[in-house]
């Protein structure tokens, strides 16, 4: 029997409407700020990215190390979007990720798309289920400290710190109203994207079992995190979108507190692993499509698909035995000779280049390949 969890039920849908009629009236009676929209952009850039790097990538997932200075301000910000402590929200992350897709995922979208959306935030069962999977989290006493005074810490940076920063701009009001309320209403349903919409919408690269699905226009309205079929694949990583140019504000911003030395041992997947997982996935999709022809055609693709693979497979982990290598020549660069040195860049770009064009050579013979699954004709 599920029991409703009142006050964030209460408040998960007052606050969407407390937002339009004040934000109406607001408007209408007051127009709109430059200060105002300015300062909405940037507290809900700095409270929706200390989820996103914070609570997510670091508390959720250990992807990288951070000191206490970054520790605090993610917990302090962080509380300022109402999603609760860190530590709960780790506790309930965790689950998702042991049991995607299943009874024990808390918001697993098989309930459907509103369920992972909001849906399980307004029941109590999954609170009975936390608090055994942080035993590291119950060990840092800032996560324990912002845990115990959650409530009125989150009610002072979500609506105090607008009111106070607006006092100083003589608008305490229009602050509080752009900077608090409407702020925590597109921080909340930003988040709860990833758990709706990036089990939804997007395409499957690295892992076709799970439901959580790779989409730009995903990682666009969360930070970053719509990148979630290589993260559900790759949860360590301290990156969603791996891809250089993919969109992700938040691995960019780890990357540069790494840069001002605030933040370290940032876990990146080796290549060999990405690719290895992505070609597996290729490989899946095109056998169940084949499957659908008949047992000719699955022999035919896995005949084709075995030669280049093996090729794709012993170029990535050459380039990866070498990558290492050159690394570990780098740190230790005072007793290496130039002529060593020289070698190993040549070999490394020599590698890069077959590993390009075996992986050329597997995208084209994947395009290729569909056009001889033509479907066999139902009988009769
Ligand atoms: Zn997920
Ligand atoms: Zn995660």
């Amino acid at each position: 029997m599920k029991r409703i969890n009142w006050v964030t039920a209460v408040f998960l849908l007052s606050t969407p409407v407390g937002a339009v009629i004040w934000g109406g009236f607001h408007i209408h009676e007051y127009g709109v700020s430059l200060a105002e929209v300015v300062f909405f952009v940037v507290y809900l850039v700095i409270t929706s990215m200390s989820i996103t790097a914070g609570y997510h990538r670091l508390f959720s997932h250990r992807a990288y190390e951070a000191g206490s200075l970054v520790r605090g301000l993610y917990l302090l910000f962080g509380a300022a979007t109402f999603q609760d402590s860190a530590l709960a929200w780790s506790a309930d992350h965790r689950s998702h990720h042991q049991n995607i897709d299943t009874e024990g995922d808390p918001y697993n979208v098989r309930r459907g798309f509103l369920w992972a959306h909001i849906g399980w935030l307004l029941v109590t069962d999954h609170i009975e289920k936390r608090r055994t999977t942080v035993p590291d989290l119950e060990a840092d006493w800032m996560v324990v400290a912002q845990d115990r005074y959650y409530d009125p810490l989150a009610l002072f940076m979500c609506f105090g710190v607008p009111f106070l920063v607006g006092l100083a701009f003589g608008d305490p009001w229009g602050f509080l109203l752009w900077g608090g309320l409407i702020r925590v209403v597109v921080g909340h349903h930003s988040t709860f994207l990833v758990n709706s919409l990036a089990h939804t919408l997007g395409h499957r690269p690295y892992e076709p079992a799970f439901s959580a699905r790779d989409s730009i226009v995903t990682a666009v309205l969360t930070f970053g995190e719509g990148y979630h079929n290589f993260h559900h694949r790759f949860a360590s990583d301290y990156r969603n979108g791996v891809r250089r140019y993919q969109w992700d504000p938040t691995k960019w911003l780890i990357r540069s507190l790494e840069k001002m030395g605030l933040v370290s041992n940032l876990r990146r997947v080796p290549r060999e692993r990405i690719v290895l997982a992505r070609m597996r996935s290729d490989e899946h999709r095109l056998l169940e499509r084949a499957r659908e022809c008949s047992q000719d055609a699955v022999e035919s693709v896995q005949a084709q698909l075995a030669e280049i693979s093996t090729a794709v497979e012993s170029a990535v982990s050459r380039l990866g035995e070498l990558e290492r290598e050159f690394v570990r020549v780098r740190e230790n660069a005072a007793g290496v000779s130039r002529e060593r040195l020289t070698q190993l860049r040549a070999d490394l770009g020599a590698a890069r280049k077959e590993f390009r064009e075996a992986w050329r050579r597997w995208t084209r013979e994947l395009a290729r390949l569909p056009e001889n699954l033509v479907p066999t004709p139902a009988v009769g």
